[in-house]
């Protein structure tokens, strides 16, 4: 669907009840006090608040500078080390308290405190400066859910270096594609690690990548996965390749000095998922981002030094970056990370590490959460977790999916926060903080303090606040969490997020707005409602709605683990909605399933939304951030070509598809 014709999207799911926090979160809450949106609409001075978090070398001048738009700077004149508000300067008071905690996926565990994070981070920081890493060099680290991942990026930090992670499950092309997109020539990768029991050659993957034309690879760091089952690589010939261990072994003990950095100078580059579309190098600065990733680290995550605190994401995504590694490492908290996936050995896992190590805050995706339900949740029973606050994160979480959420995973007990967001913006925009406001199944909530969003009509004009209707959601004022550009092409970051909706002649900051690509509704209750993705939107017997509206209502149906909904061509109707469902386990698809799934749609939404074809298959396409991918639904309802896959998670699906489509369509 074409973008620039969102005109009229609606809003059509009915309103959801509210639920109130728990009073013992609340008496425990970092945040409690109203007055916090009052102090960040002091724009921009609010947003000091979350530098004053940090600990800087050398304290801002001007909190920001929007002379030279969309290029916007933030807390101008600081210098800071983000490895030192990570690791150094949590010693003095928790140096034995673990800062992470890992588990390997057959069952090792590793516990890493303050002071062994420090030493690892800067031996690892004098084998970057050893094999020639310098200030503002890219390094690229294609690293799995293994201590080394946030162990290099604090390194890279430390010495100023700019690190750009390319999630593991990637493969060689497009690592390649990141490396050359980055002009990136240090690669640090890992010989291998484990994926259901199974050992995975990732050397291979670097191989390749190095192999490839385009790539200028000159060094190729590889770390040893370390294990008694598998012993570490032997490196042949002239490659590129150093072995981590070999230069460790001469660092043991090294302190390197960590370098001061400029607010603005960057800390990573981080490479949008690709749901659509040529990755984005997303350049994130140092100063605004980890004020940015604390502060609401702080503030909507909840998080305390006291607590275990476990986000069960990939550092390979925005979300790690955030919400594993700098925001609550930055809080001086005990972050657990896990290697392997939620049904290995079996699907009890997530629920019994949460139980072994006592996790206070959970953090997961809706696309877990439906797989969660889809396997049932017997497989939660006789586990004794207790969680006092959980999230979710990437995509609009459906009311039924929110709400298994709470009473399996909460135990109805728990705050949830729905927390929207994008790479680009570093942090959370729009979620509610938890012990402020009451939670609504499916609704992301309030904008963050000091956030300032807004919906547009697709000619620019604002529809009015808290009107219940739908728009194109971008943000009016700028934020410290944003990113700075798009890596080396400044006129992409202009055209994809900004040419749209602002002003582009002018130089006042107030007539830049962001454009985030979503479509969402503002209630009367001022919450936003997020409703995908304005290139899903659809359009129904002339009725242009967001796939979460008709996705929701078709989860309502109890049989019904997972949906997506896309259009297909027709020649009466113009455009008829395909559902393709995926059923919990232990359901048969039926014709009765397929009435359920017609009226509910016709009860929530409307009978002009009524379903063509309702058809039964075992998985969704995703993107390997687990995304659902409607563009290639679409493609198989309008046979047509499927287009550019390779961000596919399982390439096999779409095959798959079509052919359980012609069986039972
Ligand atoms: P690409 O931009 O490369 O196509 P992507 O947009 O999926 O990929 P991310 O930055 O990881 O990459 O995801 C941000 C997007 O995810 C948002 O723009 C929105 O569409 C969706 N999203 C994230 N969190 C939420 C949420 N809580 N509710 C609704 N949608 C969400
Ligand atoms: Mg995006």
């Amino acid at each position: 669907m074409n973008e620039d014709d969102t005109i009229g999207l609606e809003a059509r799911l009915p309103d959801q009840e509210y639920y109130r926090p728990p009073p013992k979160f609340v008496g425990q809450a970092n945040g409690t006090d109203p007055d916090i949106y009052e102090r960040f609409e002091d724009f921009p001075d609010g947003f000091s608040e979350y530098a004053e978090l940090l600990t800087w070398d050398e304290r801002w001048d001007e909190t920001f500078d929007g002379s030279d738009p969309p290029f916007f700077e933030w807390f101008v004149g600081g210098s800071l080390n983000a490895s030192v508000n990570c690791v150094d300067r949590h010693l003095e008071e928790r140096k034995n308290q673990a800062a992470l905690i890992w588990e390997g996926e057959g069952g090792e565990a590793r516990t890493i405190t303050y002071q062994d994070l420090y030493r690892q981070v800067n031996e690892m920081a004098a084998v970057l400066r050893e094999v020639g890493v310098e200030e503002d060099d890219v390094v690229t680290l294609h690293l799995p859910m293994v201590p080394a991942l946030p162990i290099t990026m604090l390194a890279c930090a430390r010495i100023g270096a700019v690190h750009s992670v390319v999630f593991a499950g990637f493969s060689a092309n497009a690592l390649a594609d990141r490396l050359v997109d980055a002009d990136s020539d240090v690669l640090v990768s890992i010989d291998g690690y484990y994926r259901r029991g199974e050992w995975l050659d990732h050397k291979a993957k670097a191989d390749e990548a190095i192999d490839t034309e385009e790539t200028a690879v000159e060094t190729a760091l590889l770390w040893s996965r370390h294990d008694d089952l598998h012993e570490g690589v032997e490196l042949t010939g002239d490659d590129p390749y150093v072995l981590v261990d070999d230069v460790l072994a001469e660092k043991q003990g090294a302190h390197v000095e960590p370098v001061a950095r400029d607010a603005e100078d960057p800390l990573f580059l981080m490479y949008t998922s690709g749901t659509t579309g040529k990755p984005k190098g997303c350049q994130h600065r140092t100063g605004g981002y980890l004020a940015y990733a604390a502060g609401t680290s702080k503030y909507v995550l909840d998080i305390k030094t006291t607590d275990t605190y476990w986000c069960a994401a990939d550092i390979g995504w925005i979300t790690g970056h955030s919400y594993i590694v700098y925001g609550p490492l930055a809080l001086g908290t005990t972050s657990v990370m896990y290697e392997g996936t939620p049904d290995y050995p079996d699907r009890s896992r997530l629920w019994e590490i949460a139980e072994r190590y006592d996790v206070d805050i959970f953090h997961t995706s809706p696309t877990a959460i439906r797989q969660f339900m889809k396997w049932g949740e017997e497989h939660l029973a006789g586990y004794d977790f207790d969680f006092r606050h959980l999230t979710t994160v990437g995509e609009p979480i459906q009311p039924e999916a929110w709400q298994w959420y709470y009473d399996h995973v909460g135990d109805e007990d728990a705050v949830i926060v729905d927390t929207w967001w994008q790479t680009e913006t570093g942090g959370h925009l729009i979620t509610n903080l938890p012990a402020l406001e009451d939670m609504k199944p499916g609704s992301a909530g309030r904008p963050c303090p000091g956030i300032e969003p807004a919906l547009y009509e697709d000619d620019g004009t604002e529809i009015e606040a808290a009107s219940g209707r739908a728009g194109n959601l971008v943000i009016e004022r700028p934020w410290p969490g944003m990113l700075q550009t798009v890596y080396g092409d400044d006129d992409r970051f202009i055209d994809e997020y900004w040419r749209r909706f602002s002003d582009t002649d002018s130089d006042d900051w107030r007539d830049w707005v962001y454009k985030t690509g979503d479509g969402a509704v503002h209630g009367q209750d001022g919450y936003y409602r997020v409703l995908g993705r304005l290139d899903d939107v659809m359009n129904v017997s002339g009725h242009r709605l967001g796939t979460m509206e008709l996705e929701s209502a078709v989860a309502e149906v109890e049989a019904i683990a997972e949906a997506a909904v896309v259009a297909r061509e027709d020649r009466e109707r113009g455009h008829v909605p395909d559902v393709y469902v995926v059923l919990r386990d232990g359901v048969e698809g039926s014709d009765d399933v397929r009435k359920q799934v017609i009226a509910s749609v016709e009860d929530e939404i409307g009978a002009f939304a009524r379903p063509d074809r309702v058809l039964f298959v075992s998985a969704l396409p995703k993107t390997r951030s687990g995304k659902i991918m409607r563009r290639v639904l679409e493609n198989i309802s309008n046979k047509e070509d499927l287009g550019d896959t390779t961000t596919l998670r399982d390439p096999s699906v779409p095959d798959q598809i079509r052919e359980q489509v012609q069986t039972n369509g």
